[in-house]
């Protein structure tokens, strides 16, 4: 029986019957590239390296419960081998990586390669540096500028979102993220002058955008910078799910530094099961497991990219409205959604927010959520999804909420 959840309006997961054959699953083609580079990469994106989009703020981590499941009995319909695909490599800043898993063995062998592919077109697309199209934008500042009708539709639904979240998430914070710099080189306080210069240029409302197919145009206002980082990963998990299953694949997790996103369900026809990370710990210790599936999870928090003045911790997440980083009683926010740039966003939004008018907004706009408190003492989580939320803190305090 397939069983579907609500958050307020929005579906987001599916328990769909497994095919048979995923009861029995051996992995037999696998594929890696770029570790290499891997090795070398992290330590570049971890000493704050020019960055490309944002950084991962949390490190969701896949359970091993596709492996442990593959003992189990045969089936009648098929010989049972799933063939496993694996990806792992530096870009946009961060950690790309991903398993991917299709029924035979030249589709999987196509995954890694289309895999890479895409993720190099979406840096290409998204890159705020060199010649891109978003740099553009921000160049040409006060002029149209043609742009992919893909680039129209984010900025879009990034306007829709500030508009929505009353500018908790500003996609033209980005003169006041150039002041911080917080993650690519500041390390104090910037002058107030600075600070008010920078935040006349922060206003959403003077982004145009014409999405006209073929011709899609975009606007910011003189003397402004957009800044999707945001907001574009939790775009291109779910445009790599979409790309993937394309290309074949029938099961799949992406990472993109923390941002994950599912393609359906595990090979062993079971959820898959995404980490929240204790966000007073190193990556990979886990506060919490999701189940969930054919959606992304995204994590927004402040632990990971920070800097300390005058005996104050400063994180990258800005506000808009004192252009100051924003002071909240939240230590991380996790969304669960279909679309994973609206999660991503929304993420950002009910950070700034604080507890209170998170709350408020996440039961107003139908989000699957998880807060957890700064003190980690207490965890909010979505009445449509508690049960597919196990919290292995035992000391915290669970508030389930409409
Ligand atoms: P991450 O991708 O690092 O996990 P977020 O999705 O929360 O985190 O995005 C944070 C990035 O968004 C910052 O590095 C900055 O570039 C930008 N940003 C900072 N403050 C805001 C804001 N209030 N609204 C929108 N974008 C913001
Ligand atoms: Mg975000």
């Amino acid at each position: 029986m397939s069983r579907t959840f609500f958050c307020g309006r929005k579906f987001w997961l599916r328990n769909a019957a497994a095919p048979n054959y995923h009861q029995d699953f051996k992995f037999k083609y696998m594929r890696t590239v770029g570790f290499g580079h891997l090795r070398v990469g992290l330590a570049a994106a971890l000493g704050g390296a020019a960055l490309f989009l944002a950084f991962p703020l949390s490190a969701a981590a896949q359970m091993p419960q596709a492996a442990e499941s593959a003992a189990a009995a045969p089936s009648s319909t098929h010989d049972g081998t799933i063939y496993e695909a694996r990806y792992a490599g530096l870009s946009m800043g961060t950690i790309v990586s991903a398993k991917l898993y299709a029924s035979d063995e030249k589709t999987a062998a196509g995954l890694a390669d289309a895999f890479e592919q895409k993720v190099a077109e979406y840096e290409t697309l998204f890159t705020v540096h060199g010649d891109g199209p978003l740099n553009e934008v921000n160049r040409r500042a006060g002029q149209w500028v043609p742009v992919d009708c893909r680039i129209a539709a984010l900025v879009n639904s990034a306007k829709t979102i500030a508009q929505k979240s009353q500018s908790a998430f500003e996609p033209t914070i980005g003169m006041l993220v150039n002041v911080w710099k917080i993650g690519f080189g500041g390390d104090k306080h910037p002058q107030k002058e600075d600070i008010k210069k920078a935040l006349e240029k922060v206003d959403y409302k003077r982004i145009s955008v014409d999405q006209t197919p073929g011709a899609c145009r975009v606007r910011i206002g003189a003397g402004q910078s957009l800044d999707l980082g945001a907001i574009a990963k939790g775009w291109i998990g779910t445009a790599l799910v979409q790309d993937m299953k394309r290309a074949g694949a029938e099961h799949g997790i992406i990472d993109l530094g923390g941002n994950v996103a599912l393609i359906e369900n595990n090979p062993s026809g079971q959820k898959w099961r995404v980490g929240v990370q204790r966000p007073d710990a190193e990556r990979n210790s886990i506060l919490a497991v999701v189940e969930a599936n054919a959606v992304s999870v995204i994590t927004s928090g402040a632990y990971e990219r920070k800097i300390e003045s005058d005996g104050k911790t400063y994180g990258h997440i800005l506000s808009a409205v004192t252009g100051e980083p924003v002071s909240t009683d939240l230590a991380s926010v996790t969304i669960i959604d279909a679309d994973g740039a609206a999660a991503d966003g929304w993420c950002t939004a009910l950070f700034a927010m604080g507890s209170k008018k998170a709350l408020d907004a996440a039961q107003r706009e139908g989000l699957c959520v998880i807060l957890i408190s700064a003190d980690l003492k207490t965890l909010w989580v979505s009445r449509a999804i508690a049960d597919n939320v196990k919290v292995l803190d035992k000391s915290m305090k669970i508030k389930v909420v409409p």
